[in-house]
């Protein structure tokens, strides 16, 4: 596969890990005292990575990191030893994990996928304007954003200073996504460390809705030129992958079929507490991972390390990933 790859540092800076807090991830924060990480430069103050998919081009942007707690987190089955595999992977109990959004230049598009977590959870994340403007990208330029799912990470994004980032963009989601996190008598349905998101999808959304500008779609559907939208639900209600296909060559938008690749990527079957549904959601995954290894496509994760984007191998009942190269 024809592959071109640029990349652009960021400055590096010590890490303050999000307040998680504010919207009920108290779990996930661990104070900077506590774990004075010093994030990967590549991803604090923007960063952009290029890779051509047939006549396509996909630019990882990234949005920055923040750390994950996996003591509080992740929920592994019976007979999966997480301690075991974090240690072999060189991890502490604390991941600095990636938030990662992509634009694709498609049939004279350009489309966006997912927007990151804006000023919602803390200043380690938030970055993908300053992104976007290394990539030479005008917000105002983009045609689309397709969003894999509503979670704060994901949405935030779509505003900037109470009004729309992406003022000329028709917004898509699942339609059960949108229908679900529209409902705040769902709230019940959800780990209590999501609800916040109900509010959050509300006041990001309806300003796009009241211009006519919010679309639903359903699997299945072509919602870009060369992209296509895929059922994979488990994470959220309508959590969606998008494939990109372009002259025989393909690369799927995994949105957070995976989020802590050292330990889910050998062990698939652990899980997060934000799965809505954890058996589907491991499920998906297993698939997912399967399919990836069998067709050799490329992966583009929300929260692989950035730029999140490489292959998948499989490795008798486990899987392995092997990033696009290093900056
Ligand atoms: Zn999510
Ligand atoms: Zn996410």
């Amino acid at each position: 596969m024809k592959v071109t790859r640029r990349f652009s540092r960021g400055d590096r800076v010590c890490s303050r890990l999000a307040p998680w807090a504010r919207y009920g991830f108290a779990l996930a924060l661990v104070a900077s005292s506590a774990h004075a990480d010093v994030l990967p430069a590549s991803t604090v103050g923007g960063a952009t990575y290029r890779l051509k998919v047939g006549q396509d081009e996909v630019i990882a942007l990234s949005d920055g990191d923040f750390g994950l707690d996996t003591s509080q987190l992740l929920i592994a089955p019976a007979g999966v030893r997480l301690p075991m595999l974090l240690q072999s992977a060189h991890d502490g109990q604390v991941v600095t994990t990636s938030v990662n959004a992509y634009l694709v230049k498609t049939g004279g598009k350009l489309v966006l996928i997912d927007t990151g977590a804006a000023d919602q959870l803390g200043d380690s994340l938030g970055k993908l304007g300053k992104s976007l403007a290394k990539a030479g990208i005008d917000p105002s330029k983009i045609d689309a954003v397709l969003l894999t799912h509503l979670h704060i990470d994901h949405v935030s994004g779509l505003m900037h200073g109470g009004t729309p980032t992406f003022p000329n963009a028709t917004v898509w989601v699942d339609r059960r996504e949108l229908a679900f996190w529209s409902d705040p008598s769902n709230a019940p349905k959800v780990d209590p460390v999501m609800r916040g998101t109900f509010d959050v999808v509300a006041k990001t959304l309806s300003p796009y809705r009241d211009k006519g500008r919010l679309k639903t779609f359903t699997g299945g559907a072509k919602v870009a030129p060369d992209i296509v939208a895929t059922d994979t639900v488990g994470h959220t209600p309508g959590h969606t992958s998008f494939v990109l296909k372009s002259q025989g060559q393909q690369l799927v938008f995994w949105g957070d079929l995976i989020h802590v690749g050292d330990v889910q990527f050998p062990a698939p079957a652990i899980t997060i507490r934000f799965d809505f549904d954890q058996p589907a959601a491991a499920q998906e995954r297993n698939k997912a991972l399967a399919r990836a290894a069998s067709s050799g496509t490329w992966i583009a994760g929300s929260h692989l390390a950035f730029p999140g984007m490489g292959h998948v191998k499989k490795n008798g009942d486990a899987f392995v990933w092997e990033p696009a190269g290093k900056p």
